[in-house]
C-alpha cells in the first residue's frame, strides 16, 4: 500500500501567509508522504541478513520509519485543527477542565510548551490512564508517548513561523490559538476517547 498526501481544509489562514502554507503542506508534509512511501518500498525488499546496529541499510530503513511516519501523521493534525474561530466549546473543554484544573490552566500551559518545545506540542489523550496531557517533542519521533492520541497539535519547527514572524514564536502561537478548529477538536477527541 501506499499514502496519499491530504490536502489543506482550508484555503487561507490568517496571520500564517499563503506562502508558508505552500511550504510547509505541499513541499514539507508532502516530501514527508513521499518519503513514507519511498522506505516502505525499500523496506520490502531491505537485506535483513546485513542488519546491524552500528550502520545498515535495513537499520536506517528502520529509523527512518519512524521519523517519516510521525512527520506526515503530526502535519496531518497540525494541518486538520487549523481553520476555525480559536472559541473552545464542546466534551473536550469538559475534559481539559477535568484533567488540567480550567482552560486557562490547559491554555497556559500548552502555550508554555510551545516556547519549549523544538518540534511539536500535542494535547493527547492518553489511553494509558484515561487523561489528557500536553506532551511535547523536540523531533517528530523522540518525545511521543505510546498509547497517547493526539487531539490538538502545534507544529513549533520554525519553517512554520519564521517567514512570517521572524523569532518571535510567542506571536505566531497566538495566531494558531486564535485558529483552533473546535469541531475538528471535537471529532477526534470523541473517536480517540472511545478506545479506554
Ligand atoms: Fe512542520
Amino acid at each position: 500500500m501506499s499514502y496519499n498526501p491530504q490536502p489543506l481544509p482550508y484555503s487561507q489562514l490568517t496571520g500564517i501567509s499563503a506562502k508558508t502554507l505552500e511550504v510547509h503542506h505541499d513541499k514539507l508534509y508532502v516530501g514527508y508522504v513521499t518519503k513514507r512511501n519511498e522506505i516502505e518500498q525499500a523496506l520490502t525488499t531491505a537485506d535483513r541478513s546485513a542488519a546491524n546496529g552500528t550502520y545498515s541499510a535495513f537499520g536506517e530503513l528502520k529509523r527512518q520509519e519512524s521519523f517519516a511516519a510521525d512527520a506526515m501523521i503530526l502535519h496531518e493534525a497540525y494541518f486538520n485543527v487549523l481553520g476555525g474561530d480559536g472559541k473552545p466549546a464542546g466534551e473536550l473543554v469538559t475534559q481539559i477542565e477535568k484533567d488540567f484544573g480550567s482552560l486557562d490552566a490547559w491554555i497556559a500551559d500548552f502555550k508554555a510548551c510551545g516556547l519549549v518545545a523544538r518540534g511539536w506540542v500535542v494535547l493527547a489523550y492518553d489511553l494509558n490512564d484515561g487523561r489528557l496531557h500536553n506532551y511535547v517533542c523536540d523531533a517528530h519521533n523522540q518525545g511521543g508517548i505510546w498509547g497517547a492520541m493526539p487531539v490538538i497539535v502545534l507544529d513549533t519547527y520554525e519553517h512554520a513561523y519564521m517567514m512570517d514572524y521572524g523569532s518571535d514564536r510567542k506571536s505566531y502561537i497566538e495566531t494558531y490559538m486564535s485558529q483552533i478548529n473546535w469541531n475538528e477538536a471535537n471529532r477526534v477527541f470523541s473517536k480517540v476517547a472511545k478506545f479506554n
